[in-house]
């Protein structure tokens, strides 16, 4: 679904080419077919917080050390479970609070888990494309995932396709924060799963200086989760850790992917033109969504059940 920019039609003058600015998330979303916005190189969509080896490209860069937003600390498992039964605050209302607090380009947004104190990231780019790929395997263009969940705090996901290559992948998702798990809002921080992806594994491994461990919430993740949330009828997921987009997100997203034009600079100081990485289309969506309306853009879900609806959405 999702082609790189037409840089030929830009190239040979088909296409209209007008400059991004700072607050362009509507013009994203208005440009018509053969619109472009062009990201000026001066224009800093990477943002990072730290230092790094010199190697790696500026998009490895900041998937690893980019600035982000974290989901407000919480901080004990039994503080969770408080702000959910007695506050009523859930994940999602966390997500929603960050996502509207941030003002410029992010890598995704960030939070630790009680048990082992990792890092885990979450961005917008692959919440879209678990959605997009739930729609290819609910539409029956892709072969779905084997789930077993034998036990009620895990999920065993097998052969879960991927839209960008023919592997499969195998995971365990643990723990589901299910109705009848002890407690459900922690769950959501702690879930984890070890995916073998290229996006999870550039991640892990992207410098060997990087001790504190991080792990990538990567689109099989997201789709398995979503997955798995609408099958299970005895022991519903009740805590959702991920943002559910919208089909006005999808098309921001698909806008975003490929009707931007980065403008970037060698060596020699001469400039040429690129489509967006992953890393720069994420940057991109915080920009935009600084204009944008978080209720417009996302469901507010717990169940993650919305997942497959908007799945339902999406032509494949
Ligand atoms: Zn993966």
């Amino acid at each position: 679904m999702t082609e790189g920019v037409r840089l030929k039609d830009v190239r040979e003058g088909r296409g209209k080419v007008s400059l991004w600015s700072e607050d362009d998330g509507k013009t994203v979303l208005n440009l018509a077919v053969n619109e472009y916005l062009e990201v000026p190189s001066r224009l800093n969509i990477l943002p990072l917080t730290r230092g790094y080896l010199p190697g790696d490209s500026p998009s490895r860069k900041f998937l690893k050390y980019g600035l982000h937003v974290r989901i407000p600390d919480v901080e004990s498992r039994e503080e969770a479970a408080r702000h959910y039964e007695q506050i009523g605050i859930g994940f999602q209302d966390r997500i929603e609070a960050v996502v509207n607090t941030a003002a410029g380009p992010r890598r995704g947004y960030c939070w630790t888990g009680f048990r082992d104190r990792r890092h885990r990231l979450a961005r917008f780019v692959d919440m879209v494309e678990a959605v997009e790929l739930i729609a290819y395997i609910i539409k029956g263009k892709l072969a779905g995932p084997r789930m077993d969940d034998r036990e009620e705090d895990m999920q065993n996901v097998n052969d879960m396709p991927s839209r960008s290559d023919d592997d499969k992948y195998n995971f365990v998702l643990r723990p589901m924060p299910v109705k009848f798990s002890e407690n459900p809002a922690a769950d959501a921080f702690d879930l984890r799963a070890d995916c073998k992806c290229e996006d999870s594994q550039f991640h892990c491994e992207s410098n060997k200086r990087y001790v504190a461990g991080e792990d990538l919430m990567c689109a099989h993740i997201v789709a398995a989760f979503g997955l798995a949330s609408s099958k299970r009828s005895s022991n519903i997921v009740v805590q959702n850790p991920f943002a559910i987009p919208r089909e006005k997100m999808i098309r921001l997203k698909e806008k975003v992917a490929t009707q931007t034009i980065i403008m970037k600079k060698d060596r020699h100081g001469g400039a040429f033109r690129e489509a967006p990485t992953k890393a720069e289309v994420e940057a991109l969506l915080w920009i935009a969504m600084k204009e944008v309306n978080y209720m417009e853009m996302f469901y507010h879900d717990d169940t993650a059940k919305k997942m497959l609806e908007a799945a339902e959405c999406i032509k494949v």
